[in-house]
């Protein structure tokens, strides 16, 4: 048996009345485990809710191929980020960050647990309502692709080395910065511009500690800067736009 705890991204209906949830955690990754009888009220209904974060006790079998299979045993919510359910905007935002989190590359050599901390700590500043959704949209979605390998190098000018400029030049296919006399491919459709601002913004995503994450401060018309920017670098990287994204831009 195995007890871990995961926030619960994902379910799917199996069979009439059983159900297939997927959950973040520390250990594993997004692991996906059979509850049976899942769709119907039970001891385990409220615990295995979608963005809820719970303690779940595992069963691991193996089927006559040789898989593993997993199935629920118990579970017990921890988190309910009960306010976040209550909203359909968050809800839908919610949406968008698990779909995330389920198409990420997470292997072996990621650091799960960053990325549960990640999730949890989005979770609960859009369950309370203390910060901008936008900014923590942009926040999960740059700071989830630099957990998964994506992480851009922004420290200097890839050339050299200055770091600073009016402008600077990110490409998005190289993942490079680039000073404003460096650079001589400015009209690329990989290229996106970084005055300072946008640029101590992005890297204070990417590269602070954990601990100081969510502790900045955005204007509006940077957060509409930083929303374009995150947007295209998720795009970039998972090669697919998301229904849920364009459901949420449509509330
Ligand atoms: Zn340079």
């Amino acid at each position: 048996m195995l007890t871990i705890k995961g926030l619960i991204i994902r379910e799917e209906q199996k069979g009439e009345s059983s159900k297939y949830i997927y959950a973040l955690t520390a250990e594993r990754g997004v692991i996906g485990f059979l509850v049976r009888g899942g769709m119907k009220s039970s001891k385990n209904s409220a615990s295995t809710q979608l963005y809820v974060y719970s303690e779940l006790c595992i069963e691991e079998k193996k089927n006559a191929a040789g898989d593993t299979l997993y199935y629920l045993n118990s579970s017990e919510a921890i988190e309910m980020f009960f306010e976040l359910r209550l909203d359909i905007i968050k809800m839908s935002l919610a949406a968008y960050l698990t779909e995330l989190i389920y198409y990420s590359r997470i292997e072996d050599s990621t650091d799960k647990n960053e990325i549960l901390r990640l999730a949890l700590n989005t979770f609960y500043f859009l369950n309370k309502g203390s910060k901008d959704r936008e900014m923590l949209k942009s926040i999960f979605e740059l700071r989830l692709l630099c957990e998964t390998g994506f992480r851009p190098a922004l420290v200097a000018c890839s050339k050299c080395y200055k770091y600073e400029d009016d402008k600077m030049y990110f490409n998005m296919r190289s993942g490079t910065l680039e000073c404003n006399e460096c650079c001589t491919n400015k009209d690329s459709m990989f290229a996106v511009v970084f005055d300072k601002r946008l640029l101590y913004i992005v890297r204070h995503i990417a590269l602070t500690d954990f601990d100081r994450l969510f502790s900045i401060r955005i204007s509006p018309d940077y957060q509409a800067k930083l929303t374009d920017f995150t947007e295209r670098f998720v795009k970039y990287h998972f090669k697919e736009s998301f229904k849920t994204l364009t459901f949420y831009r449509s509330l």
